[in-house]
């Protein structure tokens, strides 16, 4: 079985120690491939060490988080630019609009997602979308900031039904994640009626364990739990999960 783990922060210090644990225990459950997402200029060189250790495994992502945009964005976004523009990167993310922790800088939150969807059209690079509290805002500056070809991945998708229709509208897939398993999730009634085709999976570790690792630090590994839960929702085998959603990741990163 291949699972690919599409968002992951394993790259922080205290994740260091355990590293080669966590590794096999990914590789021990089917995941060929760890995606990276940046959140600032201070993450960068963490992203990198990790990459350095195992680049078969671990695939790095250059962005601004919209949690890490303050009153200095515009110099994180230069440095974040000059690395994107310098090194090999599958995506620009971690980007987006975050509503839930604090609201001061949403003017400069939005324009720090305008400017890095722009990155990524020019650089012909797909775009993880961080939505939280916000995706009626997104799709206000997506829907002006659209341009064909972009592809992208809403990460940690939790909508409605109606949302998941915008986000396959654009062509973009949603990422599914441990919240999928949580007992009062609405997700798994939204996700009935969504074709796989539209769906990755990840586990936006450490945060946010699936069922039965709830309270535990998140880890690639887990994502085994989010797969059974689709198939139980979908109703169809494991390894079909498996095969469709790591088909789809690929489709949105291309050969990595
Ligand atoms: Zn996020
Ligand atoms: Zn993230």
């Amino acid at each position: 079985m291949n699972l690919i783990d599409t968002h992951a922060h394993i790259y922080q210090e205290d994740f260091l120690a355990d590293i080669e644990a966590i590794m096999s225990r990914a590789k021990e459950n089917g995941v060929s491939k760890i995606y990276l997402p940046n959140v600032d200029v201070s993450s960068i060189k963490e992203v990198k060490d990790l990459v350095a250790k195992n680049s078969d495994l671990f695939i790095p992502m250059m962005g601004l988080h919209p949690c890490y945009v303050k009153e200095d964005y515009k110099e994180q976004l230069a440095g974040i630019e000059k690395e994107l523009c310098e090194g090999k990167y599958a995506a620009v993310g971690e980007v987006g609009i975050d509503l839930h922790w604090d609201k001061t800088h949403f003017i400069q939150q939005q324009d720090a997602f305008r400017t890095q969807i722009r990155w990524a059209i020019k650089l012909k690079l797909p775009i993880i979308i961080h939505a939280r509290e916000s995706l009626q805002e997104i799709f206000q500056i997506l829907d002006e900031e659209y341009r064909d070809g972009l592809k992208g991945i809403f990460h940690c998708f939790g909508g409605t039904a109606e949302d998941a229709q915008k986000i396959i509208s654009y062509g973009f897939k949603m990422g599914i994640g441990g919240t999928v398993t949580y007992k009062n999730s609405k997700l798994p009634e939204v996700l009935k009626n969504i074709g796989l085709q539209h769906i990755v999976l990840e586990t936006d570790a450490p945060y946010l364990s699936p069922v039965p690792y709830r309270g535990k630090k998140n880890e690639p590994a887990f994502i085994i739990e989010v797969a059974k839960k689709l198939a139980e929702i979908k109703n169809i085998p494991l390894h079909e999960v498996a095969a469709v959603t790591s088909k789809n990741a690929e489709k949105v990163f291309g050969e990595w």
